[in-house]
């Protein structure tokens, strides 16, 4: 059995993916969060043209408790997280409807679950490896990289417009990261719509095939990309 996921839980599976929950959870429960699941994975396996071959494991905590135990720290009671990925199993962990009626809105779920399945996908692309509580050490990606692509991703997924926030022309990317966790909302929002808008340009002139395969060369693309828009800017 995976870490995260309590000994009495079950899992329904299909060829794409598992998703373990409470013998006890409520059957519309299930039905609602499963199809999103597979919806968002094979829409992104598409836009990335990539197949994983990490396990992708899903648990949906049926109450906060189940949550806060397995995880061993405070949760809110919306949260979503992709605690797991190891060479071979990649885990993501929501909560039940039951939990908070925001957990079973299809249009929040579809965009979450969506930027936590990207996450994983950057992960097994960049042979990362991470589990709680390790400060991300152990992945290839830079975050403002990671929170940028799982941002266009989910926005694609389900189809809702990316914001554009003015991209500095020197970004300092050590600061951009520590943004991204910082504690106060204000800060945290605007430099995951820097990130995004960051990611979201590459993207155009580049193509997300290309970005998503060359992850781990994505501080080398930037820098080209950003010299050739100073020439082309000069140019004008
Ligand atoms: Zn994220």
């Amino acid at each position: 059995m995976l870490n995260y996921i309590p000994r009495n839980y079950v899992c329904k599976l299909n060829k794409d993916f598992m998703l373990w929950h409470d013998k006890q959870e409520e059957y519309q429960h299930i039905e609602t969060i499963y199809p999103v699941i597979q919806k968002v994975i094979i829409k992104i396996e598409s836009l990335l043209e990539f197949t994983p071959e990490r396990e992708l494991h899903f648990c949906m905590y049926s109450s906060n408790k189940d949550a806060q135990n397995q995880l061993n720290r405070p949760i809110n009671r919306t949260m979503l997280m992709a605690p797991l990925s190891s060479p071979d199993k990649s885990l993501i962990v929501l909560q039940s409807p039951a939990v908070d009626q925001w957990n079973g809105d299809i249009n929040r779920m579809n965009r979450h679950i969506a930027h936590e399945v990207c996450h994983q996908f950057i992960n097994e692309k960049s042979s990362s490896q991470k589990s709680l509580g390790d400060n991300n050490a152990n992945l290839n990606t830079p975050p403002w990289f990671n929170e940028g692509l799982a941002e266009v991703i989910s926005h694609k997924v389900a189809n809702i417009p990316i914001k554009r926030f003015d991209i500095p022309g020197d970004v300092d990317f050590e600061l951009l990261d520590e943004d991204l966790e910082n504690l106060f909302a204000d800060i945290r929002t605007h430099a995951f719509g820097i990130a995004t808008s960051i990611v979201n340009h590459l993207i155009q002139f580049h193509g997300v095939k290309y970005i998503f395969d060359n992850c781990m060369q994505i501080k080398k693309i930037y820098n080209k990309t950003n010299a050739a828009d100073a020439k082309s800017r000069a140019a004008d």
